[in-house]
């Protein structure tokens, strides 16, 4: 039974001061890194190092003096390690330490350490620290794990900025509570996302200007954010830090409601929707939101489905946005053709069939027309078609008459990643009957080449049909 303990949370600056290690298995290998990363002079209690220990003693990083664990050698130590597997020789560091009254963590054994070692995030110079005491290493474990998904990797260098400039932020800003006031703007600010677009110099800028006029405005910045497909899992870590420091976010129709749930509560959500049905926000009335927002200081997140740059229009917005001088990010998402193609068991470019994909989109008769045919309809490639719901028909009998077999076959992903995912495979000939006798609706991704018919055999998400796989094989008309 392990006590619960109230601990006490101390970081150890361990420069030059030596730490006893008894043991030289995997365990202490571990300990010994963390140990040295943190500038410590480890001593090695064992009889004998593992390969990696006995490299670093070969270089010097280490010491091994004794193949015997005594009590004396714990007089000059700061802190001691026990990380054997020998119980009983652990027990005897852990009682030799306390007499002479040594701090030592008995690796896997809250009882037998008088200090034990958090599980840490690490931005360093910023370091996070977090310990249950002993009564819940997983649940730890666990807020480890979310807050290192939380914090930006960048927040180590910010940290160093901040580091670098608090000398001068003191003698501009003698007052504490004004100080304060700053620190928080600066923070909530564009030097964090700029810091974070690896635009340091940018970033210095920033705030040497924002020290110059310490109440005035942040600036604002717009986030270009790749949602994916749907299935929340399928959003980046980036994308998701976007979702949760936004203010406002203007996302499409297609981005769905259980990725947009992980968003901050309080962001004002605007759906400028575009789904070719109902009313839709023009592309220059999206412009001017996005410019409007940002100029006013806010943390503008513009959400795409799939990835922005992907038939997204993702380009013309920072055409905007750059000509207005306003700040912005991209942060790429999982594209439709990659998402469905994964979630439908159709691998692109199986090299068995296919030596590349194509991604084309057919949305109007318009867009049709102006499509390459004679290399479209080459063999040995998928293609993966976007918006092309309405064209089913016009793309069946251009890509028969341009030379591709009858018998080739497609697959139709509907709602791909989503609990409502549907699979239809057929052959190219029956196309639209296919779409048609399935009732198929939008977002639908079509894919045309020999790796489609693999969804049959490979398929494995989604409720399934008799077999398991939802595939929903062609009905002969
Ligand atoms: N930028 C997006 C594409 C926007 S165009 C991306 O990278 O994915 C919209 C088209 O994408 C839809 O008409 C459909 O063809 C496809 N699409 C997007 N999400 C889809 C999904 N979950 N399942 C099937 N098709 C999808």
């Amino acid at each position: 039974m392990v006590r619960p303990v109230n601990l006490y949370p101390v970081f150890a600056d361990l420069h030059g001061r030596k730490v006893l290690v008894i043991g030289a298995g995997t365990v202490a290998e571990r300990k010994i890194g963390m140990l040295l990363r943190a500038g410590a002079l480890v001593d090695v209690v064992a009889t004998r190092l593992n390969p990696a220990l006995l490299a670093l003693k070969q270089s010097g990083q280490l010491q091994h003096r004794a193949l015997q664990f005594t009590p004396q050698q714990l007089d000059s130590a700061w802190l001691v390690v026990a990380a054997t597997d020998d119980v009983a020789l652990n027990r005897r560091v852990a009682e030799a330490a306390a007499l002479r009254q040594k701090w030592v963590n008995v690796v896997d054994d809250v009882a037998l350490s008088s200090f034990q070692v958090p599980a840490v995030i690490d931005r360093s110079p910023l370091v996070i620290a977090v310990s249950s005491g002993g009564s819940a290493p997983m649940l730890a474990r666990l807020v480890r794990e979310r807050l290192e998904r939380a914090l930006a990797p960048s927040l180590g260098t910010l940290a160093g900025l901040l580091d670098r400039w608090r000398g001068r932020i003191r003698s501009a800003l003698p007052d504490l509570a004004q100080r304060r006031g700053y620190y928080d703007r600066l923070l909530h600010g564009a030097v964090p996302a700029l810091v974070d677009a690896g635009q340091l110099d940018e970033a210095e800028r920033e705030v040497t200007r924002t020290l110059a006029t310490p109440t005035a405005p942040t600036r604002g910045r717009v986030l270009l954010v790749g949602a994916g497909p749907g299935a929340a899992g399928l959003l980046t870590l980036d994308a998701l830090r976007a979702l949760q420091q936004a203010d406002v976010i203007l996302h499409d129709r297609l981005v769905s409601a259980e990725v947009l749930d992980l968003a901050r509560r309080d962001a004002q959500r605007i759906e400028v929707g575009k789904s070719g049905r109902g009313p839709s926000t023009g592309q220059d009335e999206i412009h001017r939101l996005l410019i409007e927002h940002a100029r006013a200081g806010q943390v503008v997140v513009r959400l795409k489905g799939g990835d922005p740059f992907v038939f997204g229009r993702g380009g013309e917005e920072l055409e905007a946005l750059r000509a207005a001088g306003i700040d912005y990010a991209v942060i790429p998402g999982i594209t439709a053709a990659v998402a469905c193609a994964a979630y439908a068991g159709i691998p692109l470019t199986h090299r068995d069939h296919a030596q590349s994909v194509r991604l084309v989109t057919a949305h109007c008769a318009r867009s049709a027309d102006s499509l390459d045919w004679q290399a479209l309809a080459q063999e040995r490639q998928t293609l993966a078609v976007y918006m092309g719901g309405a064209q089913f028909d016009v793309l069946r009998d251009k890509l028969i008459a341009h030379g591709r077999a009858a018998s080739t076959p497609v697959a139709l992903v509907e709602n791909g990643s989503r609990s409502n995912q549907r699979v239809i495979v057929g052959s190219l000939d029956q196309l639209p009957e296919l779409a048609r006798s399935h009732q198929v609706q939008s977002p639908v991704l079509l894919y045309v080449g020999e790796v489609a018919a693999l969804a049959t055999q490979l398929g494995w998400f989604g409720a399934g049909v008799e077999s398991g796989i939802p595939v929903v094989l062609a009905q002969a008309a």
